[in-house]
């Protein structure tokens, strides 16, 4: 039985193996770890490994990806973790036992939602501590809180924060302590027990390991670094992941020698580039059915076969010179590569890569 391809192929076995050397690593500093299931589209296997793994809790940033998730029925929080749109907090209350958030009005809007179903939904408030995405400022600190007490159907699990994405901030000691400062504050000031400190993603765990992480931190939401063994913020490897965890198959479906530059006026690409072609001669161009569509860029691929080069791609075509390689390639043969968390995730979205489990 041949294999469909494109595929986009996951080793259960390292995943699960990572989520344990990290919850391991987090549970001896008080820290639990929500697995972060944003990146493979929440598929139900993966975040099946995740909590073999020892993480207690899953999240993900899209509400219909934790819709799938309530579908297996795992026994743990389900978190989501982007702020909510105030047109979906009727599905935000029914499929996450949590949410963060960062706006009164959404924050009301939750509870009248979770009134009107009657239940009761938790809460963690995101201050914004220097990345410059979500969060609340510290000064709106004061009326965000007076809001949250006024909702009878929330509960307020305690704050967060998030670094190192849009800003590239790196968590530190001194981030870090800022959200201890507001936990402090609404604990003697509001006398509202803040049970969760949400410190950060896979950016956070290096701090661990250098043991800046200040006491009072106990909860991360970690992705990146359980899937692909790393956090690319810092360019950090976990000590004792794996890596190679997650890999891309494609096949080739047109070998062929032509020249290195293209024949006539050259105008913009696809993509409204205009491209330099420098003349190396004649070389072998292996095609791939792999597209824009479903990796976004070529540069988050790295081949394998370190003697293949990635000239680049179109909607539906990634271009290789494989002059170098020692191997003869032909259409139908297979070629392997190890995604980086976008092309990942674009594989994971794109209906068209076949989803596979080692
Ligand atoms: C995606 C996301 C995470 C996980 O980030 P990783 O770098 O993959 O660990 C954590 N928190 C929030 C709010 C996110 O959106």
């Amino acid at each position: 039985m041949s294999k469909k391809n494109p595929a986009l192929i996951i080793d259960l076995f390292k995943v699960r193996h990572n989520a344990q050397v990290i919850s391991a690593l987090c549970k001896q500093h008080g820290i639990q770890v929500a697995g972060v299931t944003k990146g493979f589209c929440a598929i139900p296997e993966v975040a099946e490994a995740m909590l073999e793994g020892g993480c207690t809790m899953l999240a993900d940033s899209r509400v219909k990806n934790l819709q799938k998730l309530r579908e297996s029925h795992f026994k743990v929080e389900h978190l989501l973790l982007r702020t909510p749109m105030l047109s979906e907090v009727d599905e935000v209350v029914q499929c996450a036992d949590i949410s963060l958030n960062s706006e009164i009005g959404t924050i009301l809007a939750l509870n009248a939602a979770a009134q009107r179903l009657g239940i009761q939904h938790k809460i963690i408030l995101m201050i914004d501590v220097g990345d410059l995405r979500e969060g609340i400022w510290p000064t709106q600190l004061p009326p965000t809180i007076e809001a949250i007490l006024t909702c009878d159907h929330l509960l307020f699990e305690g704050i967060g924060c998030n670094l190192g994405c849009y800003g590239g901030v790196i968590p530190s000691l001194s981030n870090m302590q800022m959200l201890l400062d507001q936990k402090a504050l609404i604990e003697t000031h509001y006398h509202l027990p803040v049970k969760l400190v949400s410190g950060g993603n896979s950016s956070a765990i290096q701090l661990l390991n250098s043991g800046d992480m200040p006491r009072g931190v106990n909860h991360f939401r970690v992705g990146e670094a359980i899937l692909l063994g790393r956090s690319t913020t810092d360019r950090y490897i976990v000590p004792g992941a794996y890596q190679d965890t997650i890999f891309i198959r494609a096949e080739v479906i047109e070998c062929n020698w032509k020249p290195s530059v293209p024949i006539g006026r050259l105008g913009q690409d696809a993509f409204g580039h205009s491209r330099k072609f420098p003349d190396r001669g004649r070389r072998n161009r292996a095609i791939l059915a792999l597209g824009r569509q479903d990796i976004s860029t070529t540069s988050g691929l790295v081949p394998f076969n370190p003697q293949i080069e990635i000239l680049g791609a179109t909607s539906d075509h990634v271009l290789l010179d494989v002059t170098a390689a020692d191997q003869f390639y032909r259409a139908g043969d297979t070629l392997m590569f190890y995604p980086n968390y976008t092309a990942m995730l674009n594989a994971a979205t794109s209906e068209y890569v076949e989803k596979e489990f080692i």
